[in-house]
């Protein structure tokens, strides 16, 4: 096998592919209200990502609407997606939690959110879904370069992202990193030394992000300034080679490409191809022979 996807995770553990059910939890980001900073990371846009997800329903109904056509034995992750899926009460989270967990066939509970917004209390929260089903925290690292997180505005330094990868270790809670390749000033030194940099982690998985330029952004507004330009195809195929195959071999690869709403990307065009972006990689590392974690 090339790399480690997640289907083939998902058939080896539960012997089927799960389905992903996005869910608006009805967050908001410290990032973005004042309270860490303003106006959240360059790259952001209003919804906070999970751009398609129906917000105008509750938590439950956005899974009873997910699971309308489902069969019995299907099965899914429930993922809360959009913002910060960590900031709130330990009472609102774990309501919010509950909500989205109202049926058997939901095997994983994923949560998405900053480093910054994790501590004991939340984490011993989270690990109490283990008696439930799976669970899984992911976390918007990006870079590993905090000079590059000042330009994205990412609202934290390294160090808070070490710190809350101790308490969920602690905890036990798997870890899926996010990674953002083609970020303004960075090029593959940078990328190398934020490979370098997670390997010092114990990670679960990876979601690797071509950068793209979506409308109403502030990147959008770097773009039409002349003060960013999104890296080439070949850049970003062969930089998501490199991040593959310097990876343990037994880290999940969640994803491979960014995904922008098509109506609200601005570029680079090259990013409305999602299967021949991976279709690409893949073509890349067969050519020379490479497999996930051969140069780890
Ligand atoms: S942390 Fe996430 S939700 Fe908050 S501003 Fe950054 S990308 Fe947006």
């Amino acid at each position: 096998m090339l790399y480690n996807n997640l289907s083939g995770y998902f058939r080896n553990k539960y012997g089927k592919r799960l389905g992903k059910i996005c869910i608006d939890g009805g967050f908001s980001c410290p990032n973005r209200d004042g309270t860490v900073g303003h106006g959240g990371c360059i790259y952001c846009g209003e919804r906070g990502a999970g751009e398609h997800i129906n917000q105008a329903v509750s938590i439950s109904e956005q899974v009873r609407c997910a699971l309308i056509d489902a069969d019995e034995s299907d099965a899914f992750v429930a993922y809360f997606q959009n913002f910060t899926n960590t900031y709130a009460p330990i009472e609102v989270l774990k309501e919010r939690y509950d909500a989205a967990l109202i049926d058997d066939r939901i095997k994983v509970l994923a949560i998405g959110t900053r480093p910054d917004c994790i501590d004991e209390d939340i984490a011993a929260l989270i690990a109490s879904y283990k008696s439930k089903c799976d669970v899984w925290v992911e976390l918007g690292l990006q870079t590993a370069n905090d000079k590059t997180a000042e330009i994205i505005n990412r609202g934290y330094c390294k160090d808070v992202f070490e710190k809350a990868m101790a308490i969920l270790k602690q905890h036990n809670i798997p870890v899926v990193v996010h990674l953002i390749l083609g970020l303004p000033g960075e090029d593959m030194k940078d990328i190398k030394e934020t490979v370098e940099y997670i390997n010092g982690f114990d990670l679960f998985g990876i979601k690797i992000h071509s950068i793209y330029v979506m409308k109403g952004t502030r990147l959008a507004q770097m773009y039409e300034n002349g003060e960013y330009n999104p890296p080439s195809a070949d850049f970003y195929t062969d930089a998501a080679v490199y991040v593959i195959t310097h990876i343990s071999p037994d880290i999940i690869v969640h994803r491979l490409t960014g995904d922008c709403p098509r109506d609200l990307l601005v570029a680079p065009e090259w990013n409305r191809s999602k299967n021949e972006i991976i279709n690409t990689i893949v073509y890349k590392m067969q050519q020379k022979c490479l497999s996930q974690g051969c140069d780890y």
